[in-house]
Order: structure tokens, then C-alpha cells, then sequence
């Protein structure tokens, strides 16, 4: 089951294991409600069980993996309660950043258009994965947190999506619409350089409630 699983170099760090677990998880490889077996993954990836004991305990805390009595440890299954309170809080952070546009950073300012100019190309490009079209929108989204200018928030913004990003690599094996998506964006930022803070932040706020409902009925979760 886990012979996709590969370490670039001899393993022996947690943080290794735990990195090559993520990257399965957001790829898809390993699908909600895979069980996490240690004796299993310790012997695909040439480390101690202890190792992978300690990756778990990781994945657990970050919501990717859980932990059910007498079953060990599983892919997480995304829940719609879970989508829709990480894009409240999603709102929370992208919102204040927002609501500083007029007050951020010329830096920070040009980092939102350089990242929706990355998005929208990827998104033009035949060879970009799903991975990284989902990489370069949520880059675009910390982007616009990054406009607080507090580097604390933008930390809580890349741990928030973590979760959603379980959620992410399963929609993307049902459906596609990036180029929808990427528009979308663009109109935002036009928002933005316009100066209509009040305009973007109720778009944003719009965007963010749709992206949980999306999630949701893809993944058709319970309600
Ligand atoms: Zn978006």
C-alpha cells in the first residue's frame, strides 16, 4: 500500500517522514480513511516505528490524519463543519488584510499581484498539476493576509489551510474549474487597485463563503 512513498536520502528525521506523509495526503496518493499503519510505513520508508509513531502524532495535530481507538491512525476525512469554520476563519485573517490595502507595504502590495499573475499562469498552462494550481491560489490568499504585515497572522493563515488543503486533493479528482476560479481573483485585485476597500471586502467575504460551500457539495459532506 505504501510503496509510492519514497525519502530523497537515508531516513532518520520525523520531520522527513511527516513531510513525505503530507505530500501522499495532498497528492492524493493517500485517500481519506487510509489507515496509517506504523509497522507498514516504517518498513516502506526505512525507518523505526518510533519515527513514524512521532510523524502521526504530527499529522494528527495538524487535523491531515486521526487517531480512533482500536484503529490506529487514518487520513482524515474532511468534514463540512471543518470547511466551513477554516473559511470563517480564512475571512478573519484574509479580511484584515484587506481592509489595510491602504496601508500595507508597496512590497506586500506587489507580492498580491505577483502571486495572482503566478496563479493565473499556471492556470493558462497545460502542464501545471492540481497540487500547484491549489499551491499558487492559496499563495495568492496568504498574499493578501501577508498585507496585515504581521507575520504571526500569515503563520496562522498557512496552518489553517493545511486543513483545507486535505480537503483540496479529494475535490480535485471530482471536478475542475480553475479558469472561473482565477478570474475571480483578478476582479478582486482590480477591487483593490481601485481603492474600493469596502467593495473588495465584501467580494472576498462572498468568495470565501462560496469556496466552503464548493468543498462541501463536491465532497458531498453532511451538512
Ligand atoms: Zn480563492
Amino acid at each position: 500500500m505504501f510503496e509510492s512513498l519514497t525519502l530523497d536520502e537515508p531516513a532518520s528525521t520525523v520531520d522527513r517522514v511527516a513531510d513525505e506523509l503530507r505530500r501522499a495526503v495532498f497528492e492524493g496518493e493517500l485517500e481519506s480513511g487510509t489507515a496509517l499503519r506504523e509497522h507498514g510505513l516504517a518498513d516502506s520508508l526505512g525507518v523505526g516505528r518510533s519515527t513514524v509513531r512521532e510523524a502521526l502524532t504530527i499529522l494528527v495535530a495538524e487535523g491531515l490524519a486521526t487517531r480512533a481507538p482500536n484503529k490506529g491512525v487514518a487520513v482524515a476525512t474532511p468534514e463540512a463543519a471543518s470547511v466551513r469554520d477554516v473559511c470563517a476563519a480564512r475571512w478573519v485573517l484574509e479580511g484584515a488584510g484587506v481592509r489595510n490595502w491602504l496601508r500595507a507595504s508597496a512590497e506586500a502590495r506587489r507580492a498580491v499581484h505577483e502571486s495572482l499573475d503566478a496563479y493565473i499562469s499556471a492556470v493558462h498552462s497545460e502542464k501545471a498539476s492540481y497540487r500547484e494550481l491549489n499551491e499558487r491560489h492559496l499563495a495568492f490568499h496568504l498574499s493578501l493576509v501577508a498585507l496585515t504585515g504581521s507575520p504571526r497572522l500569515v503563520a496562522m493563515q498557512e496552518h489553517l489551510v493545511l486543513e483545507l488543503k486535505l480537503a483540496l486533493a479529494q475535490v480535485d479528482r471530482i471536478r475542475r474549474n480553475a479558469h472561473d476560479q482565477a478570474e475571480d481573483h483578478a476582479a478582486l485585485v482590480r477591487l483593490l487597485d481601485a481603492d474600493r476597500i469596502h467593495d473588495a471586502e465584501r467580494f472576498l467575504q462572498k468568495h470565501l463563503s462560496d469556496a466552503a460551500h464548493d468543498i462541501c457539495k463536491a465532497l458531498r459532506l453532511e451538512k
